[in-house]
């Protein structure tokens, strides 16, 4: 079977590009940037580096940004007031809190005390609720991502069997409400599924976002199907991995996303649609 690699880094440049045009022409209208304020708590290397990235996507499209750095020691009852702040500055259309978190701040309270259109990460249950009711608003950035990687091979999703391997509320669970809503016939494994490779063995379209490096192989893939590798997983080399085995799963695959290159570049193409989305509705 000849595969076809699902191009996530090209795919992102070009959905900033269009969001870059669309801003311009915001601009020329007289409207305001759309601004983006990024919060990030504590020290933890990997979020720093999410956080950067993140601003620097802002300027190449020609956001507002606005980084906001705090102390590990921050409490809870401090980066509330934070996040009511930007609640009410219309300067910002979107907030991020970078998680995780430190222990002694409830990640919960700090979702749900932002604004619900300016809830760009989609984590609130108000936009996880309304992904449910079939009428989403702002949409979690990695499964809204996967759907664009999915639809971008032109194949109908409309009656596909999807399985999801993962059950986080960042990843897999909005990513079966998306799959949902796109009509396919989805099934959600998890830690405590029985016999995960039985369900992947019958799956069009296979979306994994487990976290163990190569934890779905080659031959557990349907002649044909379409592969989304969500995992990011560091390996002892220091090399970046997938939760698919990705030259064995390329002998069966139709469409496969890499690892990197692919779900991961439209993680935060997906944010500035959400940022750009939520200046939209707070302009109306
Ligand atoms: P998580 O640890 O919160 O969730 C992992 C899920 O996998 C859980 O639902 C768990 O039940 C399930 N699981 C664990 N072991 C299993 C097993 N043996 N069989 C079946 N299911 C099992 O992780 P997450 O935040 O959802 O992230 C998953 C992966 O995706 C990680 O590698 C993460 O780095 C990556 N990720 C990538 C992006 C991106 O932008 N590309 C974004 C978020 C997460």
């Amino acid at each position: 079977m000849t595969f076809k690699k699902i191009d996530g880094k090209n795919i992102a440049a070009e959905l900033r590009m269009s969001i870059k045009k669309l801003v311009d022409a915001r601009l020329t209208a007289g409207l305001s940037k759309p601004g983006l304020a990024v919060i990030l708590v504590g020290e933890n290397p990997a979020s720093k580096v999410y956080v950067r990235n993140k601003c620097n996507a802002c300027d190449e499209v020609g956001f507002y940004s606005l980084s906001k750095k705090l102390a590990y020691g921050t409490t809870e009852s401090e980066l509330l007031t934070l996040i009511d702040d930007l609640n009410n500055d219309p300067a910002i259309n979107g907030i991020l809190v970078q998680l995780p978190l430190p222990d002694h701040i409830n990640e919960e309270k700090i979702i749900e005390a932002i604004d619900v259109l300016k809830d760009v990460d989609g984590f609130h249950p108000y936009n996880i609720g309304r992904l449910a009711l079939r009428m989403p608003i702002l949409r979690s950035c990695t499964p809204k991502g996967i759907m664009t990687l999915l639809r971008s091979t032109n194949i109908p999703l409309e009656g596909k069997e999807a399985v999801v391997i993962g059950a986080s509320n960042i990843v897999g669970r909005p990513v079966s409400l998306e799959l949902l809503m796109a009509r396919c016939t989805v099934t959600t494994c998890h830690s405590r599924t029985i016999n995960v490779k039985e369900h992947v063995k019958r799956a069009d379209i296979i979306i994994a976002a487990v976290g163990i490096p190569a934890f779905v192989k080659g031959d557990w893939i349907k002649p044909g199907a379409i592969v989304i590798d969500v995992g990011i997983n560091r390996l002892d080399t220091g090399k970046l991995a997938g939760d698919v085995d990705y030259n064995a799963a390329c002998n069966n695959a139709s469409w496969i996303t890499p690892v990197p290159g692919g779900v991961g570049p439209m993680t935060i193409a997906s944010l500035l649609e959400n940022t750009l989305q939520a200046a939209e509705l707070q302009n109306q």
